[in-house]
């Protein structure tokens, strides 16, 4: 059974009321705070109470055709702005944020509903984007060489990509968003960014915090929708914008890569997960199941990194899922905004429904459920508001069960075992997914066999956490293409210009 919090009424306390109406909630465009075009708005909830936080603009197709023409109005003088200047926008952004973590992490679990010391947490590694890339800024650099038959020379240069489409997902509402907005800034590009709907405070106060920082208008534009649909597809099909860049799910993915088509866009993808966590005979248990709660447990499990499965040696699966059982037990679950809450609610009520679903089918198929597999808080509190599900962990999962397949997201760990190295990598490999995995093994011959043989972007190995802004972060299969983070991530923003020079 797992810890519950005790308080979690609905009212906002005055603190939470005050961060809310700093926020401002029109639509950031070519520098100025301005209505949608229609006058309507769009609600924003708390995931723990269901309770109204807030109303945000809601774009309309003129709307975000304004906010496209501002970007592409200011993308020639951008382009050219000194690096260095770009450089010290992100760098005072990236302080402004630091200064104010505690305001924007609880405007996070106000609107997203993780724990605060989950959002803090993003909001220091949504922050290191911009540190990282206001450092890469002045590295943007081509090549002189001399061509090989003697005469003549290479020259290449490297220039921004031009105006670009952001749109980015709920689970991590300023991370997602930093990581595109700083290697765009830092190559010289302009864009429009559309958050998710249920968590678009994030991004407007990251807006607030570019604009203070003294980036110029246009650069940056930010609309919020409830048609995403509406206002994307037309920025898609006009010849101004010149790269798409999407986080969210590989359904939505496919669809953009096919709008993305028309006008032969460049594309990043950041998409869906489902990443394998295997656990060798021979590995550190202690360290595995720390890992494993780390990488399952990060973001109410709400995360394209989330260890999706667990697949451990037979030898050590009983005590594994065990020992797992006994720590996710322990977790505090309640209002993210409580002291001491390690778990909060999910997004919304089609992601709690989605996930009892695919518990209750494992367990249909014969999985043994060791903790939790309730939404809601518990036996114990049956009618608290808000979208909890349990932690809960099952062993002895079959094959079979969808929730091996399909991405949980959720706090849910299941336990397959294997027999053989070969067997193990053959069930990580079996997904047309390709994101992220986790080995732990002391074994180094077999950490190398292993990591070669997984067909993802990322390997965590003997580690529950990959991401990390100095790294590149991404995946192969239908988890997308391009990198974001690393010496790679500014690239994703550049076109590579050759010139031959005759002799
Ligand atoms: P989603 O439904 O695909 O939504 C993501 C974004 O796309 C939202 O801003 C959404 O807007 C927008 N969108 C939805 N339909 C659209 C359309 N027809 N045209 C244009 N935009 C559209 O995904 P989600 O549920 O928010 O996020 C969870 C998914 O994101 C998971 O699959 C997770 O694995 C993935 N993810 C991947 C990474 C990565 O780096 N690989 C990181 C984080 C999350 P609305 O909010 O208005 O619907």
């Amino acid at each position: 059974m797992s810890g519950v919090s005790t308080i979690g009424q609905p009212a906002l306390s005055q603190s939470e009321r005050a961060v809310l109406d700093r926020v401002r909630t029109d639509l950031y465009i070519a520098g100025e705070w301005r209505a949608a075009s229609a006058g309507g708005t769009l609600a924003v909830e708390d995931p723990a109470t269901g309770e109204a936080l807030a109303q945000v603009a809601d774009a309309q197709q003129d709307d975000a055709l304004a906010a496209l023409a501002a970007a592409a109005d200011a993308q020639a003088e951008w382009a050219v702005h000194p690096p260095r200047e770009r450089g010290e926008i992100l760098r005072r952004a990236y302080e402004a944020i630091v200064a104010q973590a505690d305001e924007l992490a609880l405007l996070m679990t106000l609107e997203m509903g993780k724990a605060l010391a989950e959002s803090r947490a993003e909001i220091a590694y949504a922050a290191e984007f911009f540190r990282w890339f206001s450092e890469e800024a002045v590295r943007i650099h081509g090549r002189y060489m001399v061509n090989t038959t003697g005469k003549g020379r290479i020259l290449t240069m490297r220039q921004p990509v031009g105006p670009c489409v952001f749109v980015t997902p709920w689970n991590f509402p300023t991370a997602m968003g930093t990581r595109k907005i700083a290697p765009a800034i830092a190559a010289g590009c302009t864009m429009v960014v559309k958050p998710a709907k249920q968590t678009p405070l994030s991004m407007l106060a990251l807006a607030q915090i570019l604009q203070d920082a003294g980036l110029p208008g246009g650069v940056l534009n930010v609309i919020t929708a409830k048609s995403a649909g509406g206002v994307i597809a037309p920025l898609l099909a006009d010849p101004r914008t010149r790269k798409l860049s999407f986080t969210g799910s590989t359904e939505v993915g496919r669809t953009l890569i096919e709008q993305s088509a028309q006008q032969i866009l460049r594309v990043s993808m950041e998409l869906g997960g489902n990443a394998p966590f295997l656990v060798f005979e021979d590995a550190d248990l202690d360290a595995a199941v720390e890992g494993a709660l780390l990488a399952k447990m990060r973001n109410v499990g709400e995360a394209c990194t989330a260890a999706n499965r667990f697949h451990v040696h037979e030898s050590v699966a009983e005590e594994f899922a065990r020992r797992l059982a006994e720590r996710m037990g322990a977790l505090k679950v309640g209002r993210g905004t409580e002291p001491d809450v390690d778990v909060g609610p999910l997004i919304d009520e089609d992601q709690r429904a989605k996930v009892a679903e695919l518990v209750g089918d494992a367990v249909d198929r014969g999985a043994r459920l060791l903790l939790g597999g309730s939404p809601g808080l518990g036996p114990a509190h049956p009618a608290h508001p808000g979208y909890f599900f349990e932690p809960t962990v099952l062993a002895d999962v079959p094959d079979d069960a969808r929730l091996l397949r399909e991405e949980i997201f959720g706090p849910v760990a299941p336990v397959a075992t294997f027999t053989t190295e070969q067997e193990a990598l053959a069930a990580a490999n079996r997904t047309e997914y390709g994101l992220v995995a986790y080995v732990y093994t002391r074994d180094l011959s077999r950490a190398f066999r292993v990591c070669e043989g997984i067909e993802t972007g990322m390997v965590g190995l003997n580690q529950g956490v990959v991401s990390n802004p100095a790294a590149p972060f991404g995946g192969v299969k239908q988890s997308g293409f391009g990198r974001e983070g690393g010496f790679e991530g500014i690239g994703e923003y550049l076109e590579t210009k050759y010139v031959a020079i005759g002799s």
